[in-house]
């Protein structure tokens, strides 16, 4: 008998009927004589429903709170699942992360999974139960109730898969990984393999079908991902070590990020020490940065440029204060209409003039760009968000993606 790890997302538990037919398809595989783990989300759009009612009684609630109510989600749909198996005659339990001994340590509503005592999943399989664990959640070294990040239940199947040491199935409502997110592009091509390193700088550039870090512990610990549609039988797409079938195209994906936003602080005195200071605080905030660059100096001052995700827009505004406070000649300018546009592929490693050519299609289709910066298998651009579609269209159709 074999352990698998199933992970239905939101929208595939987003109604009873979704969940009754989760269960259905949950008690083939188990009928079949696997033992099934089963990961869900919230259902449909409940985390953001949360979200908004916290900012209904705070524009900045408090983060322990905050991941106690987005915890809630996800208690809701264990419970209902498991119900349904029962209805079905099937032996069935759910947990919470904290049950499911899913250890995570960091800051409230971005914690990173430290560890997992598996003793109680693998005592209930053992049993005979269909486990059912709530995604996107954990406890911390204080016994306080936590989240793992949006899109974090992606996280926990994999993370459990690991500890399992078996494959891990992500369901959802797209039938695998495309070159371009098919809701932005629907030609776009699926991908019947794609390798760990390509598919985890996909997702950290945006491509949201599959949560980065979930990718990350899949490859750390060599463990397969199948991404699939959850309401048809349909091949999917595997997540997996790089091989020889994988075809070796200089560009497998390209990825759109609009939650991002550009700050520019000019007239930055040019000393080390200042760009220090500014990036410095922005890590006390524990704030994200992505893109940095920086004019080279004029009369000695330079500017300098960042951009971050749109989240963490409240935080950059305090660190801005801070530094008007600190730094009395410099100017901040906030940019949220901006959209970063990435190329993804390992073949890039091989090949060269994949720049040239994106700048040659954003020239013809007279599309400018704000920054660039590269990774030895990416090249991402600032662009405004209004030539987003445009350049993804453009792109896609350039690139035969
Ligand atoms: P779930 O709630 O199941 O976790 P998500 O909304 O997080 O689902 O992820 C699925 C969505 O990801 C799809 O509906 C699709 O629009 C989007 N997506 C973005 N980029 C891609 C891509 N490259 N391939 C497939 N889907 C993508
Ligand atoms: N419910 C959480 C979210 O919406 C986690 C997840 O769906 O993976 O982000
Ligand atoms: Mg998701």
């Amino acid at each position: 008998m074999a352990i698998v790890v199933q992970k239905y997302g939101g929208t595939s538990v987003g109604t009873t009927d979704r969940i009754k037919a989760v269960a259905e398809r949950v008690i083939k595989r188990k009928k079949a004589g696997d033992e099934v783990v089963v990961v869900v989300s919230a259902m449909g759009k409940a985390t953001d429903h949360l979200i908004n009612m916290a900012k209904e009684i705070s524009p900045n609630p408090n983060k322990r709170e905050l991941d106690m109510l987005l915890a809630t989600g996800e208690q809701v749909s264990i419970a209902l699942l498991s119900m349904a198996f029962q209805q079905y005659g099937f032996d069935s339990i759910s947990l919470t992360g904290l049950q499911a001994g899913i250890k995570t340590t960091g800051v409230h509503t971005k914690n990173t999974i430290t560890d997992i005592d598996i003793d109680t999943v693998k005592s209930y399989l053992d049993a005979g139960k269909i486990v059912v664990v709530a995604g996107f959640q954990g406890v911390n070294e204080n016994g306080d109730i936590t989240t793992l990040g949006r899109g974090g239940s992606d996280t926990t199947a994999v993370a459990l898969a690991a500890k399992l040491n078996c494959i891990c199935e992500i369901y959802t409502d797209v039938d695998g990984i495309y070159s371009v997110d098919p809701r932005v592009y629907p030609l776009a091509k699926k991908i019947e393999n794609i390798s760990y390193e390509e598919m985890m700088e996909m997702a950290s550039l945006g491509a949201g079908v599959m949560e980065t870090r979930a990718v990350e512990i899949g490859c750390k610990y060599n463990i397969p991902i199948y991404v699939a549609l959850s309401s048809e039988e349909k091949r999917g797409t595997y997540i997996k070590e790089y091989d020889e079938t994988m075809e070796e195209k200089a560009i497998t994906g390209l990825t759109i990020n609009d939650d991002i936003l550009m700050v520019t602080i000019n007239n930055v005195l040019h000393k080390s020490k200042n760009v220090s200071i500014i990036f410095n605080k922005l890590a006390n905030h524990h704030i994200n940065i992505d893109m940095i660059s920086q004019t080279a100096p004029l009369h000695d001052y330079v500017n300098v440029s960042f951009t971050a995700n749109l989240e963490d827009e409240q935080a950059i505004d305090e660190v801005t204060r801070e530094l008007t406070d600190e730094m009395p000649g410099i100017e901040i300018c906030k940019d949220s209409n901006v959209a970063k546009v990435s190329v993804v592929g390992i073949g890039m490693k091989k090949q060269s003039g994949v720049a040239g050519t994106v700048f040659n299609i954003f020239s013809d289709n007279e599309i400018e760009f704000k920054q660039v910066t590269t990774s030895e298998i990416s090249i991402s651009y600032t662009i405004d968000s209004r030539d987003t579609n445009k350049a993804a269209l453009v792109l896609a159709k350039g690139l035969n993606l």
